[in-house]
């Protein structure tokens, strides 16, 4: 479970979080869109520490990351106990970010190994296992600059998930794709949803949004404009900005 309250960020003097509060619970998938700038990469970043937050709270799995104290300030997790916190986050880039030098398997058995110490022997099988999920199971050996980028995507989602996190994180994944790649991305992020991953996702897919989510959100100015169920959301955006926003869109 994901859940942040009342999130304030600035870069300097350009407040680009202004109190956003969002909570995915296990299993459900949440889409947030939104224009250029509305904030959106920034929140995601807080969520994994990549961005650390002014005030507010993040509480991932039941621990806080982060959470205001009493002057109104985030106050952040120790560095030990925020790695455990965010070792149940994963995530996924816009650009792949592959390790170019290792073969794809390689790039999938790094951090298991580097991170959480585990043996070559032990992640092996399951890094094989996620290769086949993914659809990649023959380029084990391959190394990402001979990957179409769909393929690259697709070994980056399943490098995140050899690390097993509770929580996938993708700002979005299709965005830098060729359109005749992005569906092969979408559609193992969909089956991932069917499997219940519980997944927090950036997108302008807004066909994804609408048959993958269970909430979506729409971000504008670094607020929360309007959240719904997709069905709801799609057919009867009650704000003038999610009609407008949605018009531009579809
Ligand atoms: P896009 O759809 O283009 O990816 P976004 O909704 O993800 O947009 P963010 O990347 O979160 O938007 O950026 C929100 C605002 O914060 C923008 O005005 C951006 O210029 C600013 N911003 C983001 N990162 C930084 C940074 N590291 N330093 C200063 N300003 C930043
Ligand atoms: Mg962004």
């Amino acid at each position: 479970m994901l859940r942040m309250h009342d999130i304030h960020k600035s870069f300097g003097d350009l407040a680009v979080l202004k109190g956003i509060d969002v909570e995915v619970r296990r299993g459900e998938v949440l889409a947030i869109i939104g224009p250029s700038g509305s904030g959106k990469s920034t929140l995601l970043r807080c969520i994994n520490k990549l961005e650390t937050i002014d005030s507010g709270s993040i509480e991932i799995e039941g621990e806080f990351l982060a959470d205001t104290d009493e002057n109104g300030v985030a106050e952040y997790a120790d560095v030990k106990k925020a790695r455990e916190i965010l070792s149940h986050t994963g995530m996924v880039f816009q650009q792949f970010n592959l390790f170019p030098h290792m073969t794809v398997l390689e790039n999938l058995i790094e951090a298991p190994i580097q991170v959480k110490g585990m043996k070559k022997a032990e992640i092996l099988p399951y890094a094989k296992e996620l290769l086949e999920k993914v659809g990649l199971a023959d380029r084990a050996d391959y190394y990402p600059s001979q990957l179409s980028g769909g393929q690259q995507q697709r070994v980056a989602i399943a490098r995140a998930l050899c690390m097993k996190p509770d929580i996938m994180l993708f700002d979005e994944p299709t965005s830098a794709l060729d359109p005749e790649l992005t569906g092969e991305v979408l559609k193992t992020m969909r089956e991932l949803a069917e499997e219940r991953m519980t997944m927090v996702v950036v997108t302008h897919e807004m066909a994804f949004a609408r048959e993958a989510a269970s909430q979506v959100i729409f971000m504008a100015d670094g607020t929360i404009v309007e959240q719904g169920e997709p069905e709801a959301f799609f057919a009867h955006p009650k704000e003038e900005r999610t009609k407008a926003f949605l018009q531009n869109m579809l």
